[in-house]
Order: C-alpha cells, then structure tokens, then sequence
C-alpha cells in the first residue's frame, strides 16, 4: 500500500499523468525544474566510455571514487560523504536510519512534499510549522522535540534562501539530526554560502546535494550526503549494495571535474530568472526572491488553476499546488530564454482571457 501511495505523490509532485507529455520535445516542461541546458561534453564522453563492456561488472559499492571527488571538491574527509540514488533515495535512507513508530519530525511549511510522504511512510508523526510570509525560519521549528528537523535551503516551492548562521542556532536548538537539503543551493547568487561546512562543526547536521539541477543529470539519478563520519556510517549500514550504477558513477565524478560548465548554466539561469521575475511583476504578480531555477509567484483573485490548465493545453507546463496557502500562486521552472519568452506571452494571453 505504502508502495502505491508513494509512486501517487512522486507523480503528483512532478505535475504530470505518468505517460503523459514528459518526453515530447516540442511541450515547454517548466514544472519539475529541471535544467534546461545539456551535461558537460565531459560529462557525455565519460559516459559514453563507462557504456562499453565494463558493464558486465558490478559498480563500487560505496561509489568511492565519486566520494574521494566529492570530497576534495567540498572540502570534507571521504568517510564524510555518502552517494544516493538521487537525493530522494537518500532522503528515504536517514529516515530509515533516525526515525522510528510516532518519531516527530519537523519542518516549515510549505516546503517539499516528498518530506510529508516519506514520514507517513515511516509511521513518524509531523510536527509542522507554517512560514511566514518571510519565508524566514519560524522560531518555533527548533523546539518540536523531533527526531529529525528537515530544512530546504534555498526553499521549494518558495526558492527562498536563509543564511548558515541561522541554520547553525537552529542546529544548536533542535534535539535531533538537523538535514539541510541544499537541491538548489548552486542556483544561489554568488557569495550565498552552502551549510557544507557546518557537518565539521555539528555532529547533528546532514547536508544533501543532487545533480538533478545544477549538473543536468535528473535522468541518471545521484545524490550526495554530507555530514560526521558517525552519521555517515550509520547511513552506510542501510544503503543498498549497489545503489549508484557504474553510469552515473562516472558521470558525477566527470561532472565534479567540469564545475566550470555547471557554473556557466547556473548564472545563465540567475539571468533568465531575472528577467521572467521583471515579466511577472509587470503582469501583476507578487514573485518571492528566488535563489533556485524557478519562481513562485502569487496574484490575487486569479484562477491559478484555470491559468494552469490553460497554458497545458499550449503544451506548457507549470506548476500549481492545491494545498492551503498556494492556491493563488503558480511555480515555474527557469528555462532557456526562448522558453522564457514563450511562457510569459503565453500568461499574458490567458490572464488577460480571464479579465
Ligand atoms: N530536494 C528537493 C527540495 C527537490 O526539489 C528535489 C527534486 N524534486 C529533490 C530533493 C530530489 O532530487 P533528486 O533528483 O536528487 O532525487
């Protein structure tokens, strides 16, 4: 049951009847933020040498060399550092590890629902705080007693980012493990610093990464944790034998080794995220500072679901969230400016079909 339920929400999550749409190339999928532009060349040639008879082998089972890389890039110790199917899988691992029957863990809300899915899951009890329009972290989220605090950094779906000072009080406050997922941290405008660092300082804290966004690789699926070596071996023990394929294994090390290409994409997105911001606002839109690949932006006393639906059926999609205090907003993923383009003509045309 728990199975069924949790394929429901990914699906839900991502805006899309499964099958449908997602791999046409002539639909503007802005709805699951992903990155518009291509892996690094390197990134293409390591994968095309791993796809050759090698194959018949097993992967490393802890993806050490992707580790040792990770490690030298971040500045952590290699016992530091643990690799996942995504960062989704290893999500599902430290709840596996640190929660148990009717453990509370904690979060602000609205945040990413897979935190919701995976606590039922779990059989954890939710201790949730709402945000306020700030987006700032609620005082209250350090004092829930919880086993395990989860805080997105920057936010989805607001693309809100708060400072590692504030995330170490909270790491000091909170009784359990303190998981900062960093998913669009690289997006962040240059000088916004990465709560790496904070894993030498607080043995509670767990920090996690995903090549999904900024490294362009959501179809090979690869995550990274970082935190103390404890935490790290705890994670170990319920890790898969082989859960990074040898494929995506070399392709984030080479990923690792191109951060150049990575950092080129991102600013190219900081600069279309600026000018669809400027876009929306002339269009009336209230859009929250975004430090992630896309922006949530709200409008009063607009059908957001009708907008929606509408620019689907242009072959657009974007995001809208049926839960309570999203209901007037839309999300959207930053993409090439030409897509940029499309989608702002597209908004005009159905809010003014709805005037
Ligand atoms: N955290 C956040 C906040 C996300 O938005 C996502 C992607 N939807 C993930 C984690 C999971 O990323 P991955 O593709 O690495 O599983």
């Amino acid at each position: 049951m728990a199975r069924g339920y949790f394929l429901d929400t990914i699906a839900a999550m991502q805006g899309y009847v499964p099958g449908e749409q997602i791999n046409d190339p002539g639909v503007i999928k802005l709805n699951s933020n992903e990155n518009p532009y291509p892996p690094s060349p390197k990134v293409l040639a390591a994968i095309t040498t791993a796809a050759s008879a090698g194959l018949r082998r097993y992967p490393e089972p802890a993806s050490d060399t992707l580790r040792a890389a990770a490690a030298r890039v971040y500045g952590v110790d290699v016992d530091q550092v643990i690799a996942g199917n995504g960062s989704d899988e290893l999500l599902s691992m430290l709840m596996r590890c640190f929660v148990g029957p009717s453990d509370r863990v904690a979060y602000a809300t609205p945040t990413y629902s897979l935190y919701d899915t995976l606590v039922e899951i779990q059989g954890g009890t939710k201790a949730t705080v709402r945000y306020r329009d700030d987006f700032a972290i609620p005082p209250a989220l350090g004092r829930q007693r919880a086993a395990v605090t989860f805080l997105c950094n920057p936010n989805a779906p607001s693309g809100t980012l708060v400072s590692p000072a504030a995330i170490a009080r909270l790491a000091r406050t909170v009784r359990g493990i303190l998981v900062v997922d960093e998913a669009y941290i690289d997006f962040a405008d240059v000088g916004a610093a990465s709560c790496i660092p904070l894993v030498q300082r607080y043995d509670n804290v767990i920090v996690l990464r995903t090549f999904s966004k900024s490294f362009s690789l959501a179809g090979l699926r690869i995550g990274l944790a970082f935190a103390s070596r404890q935490l790290v071996d705890g994670m170990m023990k319920v890790k898969d034998s082989y859960n990074l394929n040898r494929v995506s294994a070399v392709a984030a090390t080479a990923a690792l080794g191109d951060l150049a290409w990575m950092t080129r994409n991102a600013r190219r997105i900081q600069r279309s995220r600026g000018r669809l911001t400027t876009a929306l606002e002339r269009l009336g839109f209230h859009v929250y500072p975004s430090q992630t690949n896309f922006v949530l932006a709200r409008r009063a006393n607009t059908d957001m679901r009708r907008i929606q639906r509408e620019l689907k059926a242009q072959r657009i999609l974007i995001r809208h969230f049926d839960v309570p205090g999203l209901t007037d907003c839309l999300r959207i993923s930053i993409g090439t400016p030409d897509e940029t383009t499309t989608v702002v003509a597209a908004l005009k045309g159905a809010l003014r079909v709805g005037a």
